[in-house]
């Protein structure tokens, strides 16, 4: 076997002395539940909602389309990591009460980021899952704070980070006592700014040869852009992603972030047809492979 960051070869178990707690010693696979939802097993899970969270008319209906066309786990923002300052910043605690009310409406737990270790407290008495954002992978005294607290954790990618390093966050949130950790590629910095990121879908199938921990893909944020949502989605769990996050809007056009990479509500329902229908058949005729 080849060790993955070394390339030596090597005869031992695949468990890296860095990553005690996030390497694998063989074949197990960490199953992370979000109330009813099993994150890691034989199906692929979608969660689904708005980049932001804007009011309760915006959210509760995003809450039941997105829940009718297939999703199980609801995501929104209350919190929000935006570039400028004068970027809409989300609704902070008002953001939180609407997402819970939406996801108890719709029948679904949800998920939504916490920015710092002063809100960790309110956001697990809303949140069924919290999200650590790509900004925020590498903030070690957040990752301790949700580290102690007993709640699933979706841990972004840093957006510069290497494997090495976004696995080594997770041993931070481990080595804190929480083992309920689902990890999720979200597209990296590369000198190709023709979409918003690079998604890294080598990374997905490399971590999940390096780690127990369930990986899901987010295209929103790794393409920013709406029309490459599907494709993109169909590829991350081709290369065995435990799933996708999605952002999805009302009226995408109006979004107060994100505008470009969120689905309407006819755009998800498509998204879900399209992700399970099969990957196109291999042609084995040289006859056909020569006409197509
Ligand atoms: C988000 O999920 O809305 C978000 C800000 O994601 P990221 O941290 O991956 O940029
Ligand atoms: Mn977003």
């Amino acid at each position: 076997m080849l060790d993955a960051w070394s390339g030596k070869k090597s005869n031992e178990s695949k468990k890296d002395k860095n990553l005690p707690l996030a390497s694998r010693e063989a074949d197990e696979q960490t199953i992370v539940r979000v109330k009813d939802v099993a994150i890691g097993g034989s199906e692929a899970v979608v969660m689904a909602g708005p980049c932001s969270v804007e009011s309760r008319e915006q959210v509760v209906s995003t809450a039941l389309a997105v829940k009718d066309a297939g999703a199980v786990i609801l995501r929104g923002g209350a919190y929000k990591p935006r570039t400028s300052p004068y970027d809409f910043q989300g609704l902070g605690i008002e953001g939180l009460q609407l997402l819970r009310e939406a996801g108890d409406i719709a029948g679904m737990p949800v998920v939504t980021e916490v920015m710092s270790e002063e809100d960790v407290e309110i956001v697990c008495d809303h949140a069924d899952m919290l999200q650590i954002g790509a900004r925020n992978m590498q903030n070690f005294a957040l990752l301790k704070k949700i580290g102690k607290t007993d709640k699933p954790i979706l841990l972004k990618r840093g957006a510069s980070a290497t494997v090495k390093e976004w696995l080594s966050s997770a041993e931070y949130i481990m080595h804190a006592g929480n083992t309920n950790i689902v990890l999720c590629e979200r597209g990296i910095k590369t000198f190709d700014h023709s979409l918003r990121n690079t998604l890294d879908l080598a990374a997905i199938a490399l971590v999940k040869e390096m780690t127990h921990l369930p990986v899901i893909a987010d295209p929103s944020h790794a393409t920013g852009k709406r029309s490459l949502i599907s494709a993109t989605s169909k590829a991350a769990i081709a290369v065995g992603a435990d799933g996708i996050i999605v952002e999805v809007h009302p009226q995408p056009e109006i979004a107060k972030s994100d505008s470009a990479q969120q689905l309407t509500f006819a755009g998800f329902a498509e998204l879900m047809e399209n992700i399970q229908s099969p990957l196109r058949k291999i042609s084995v005729s040289q006859e056909l492979a020569i006409r197509v």
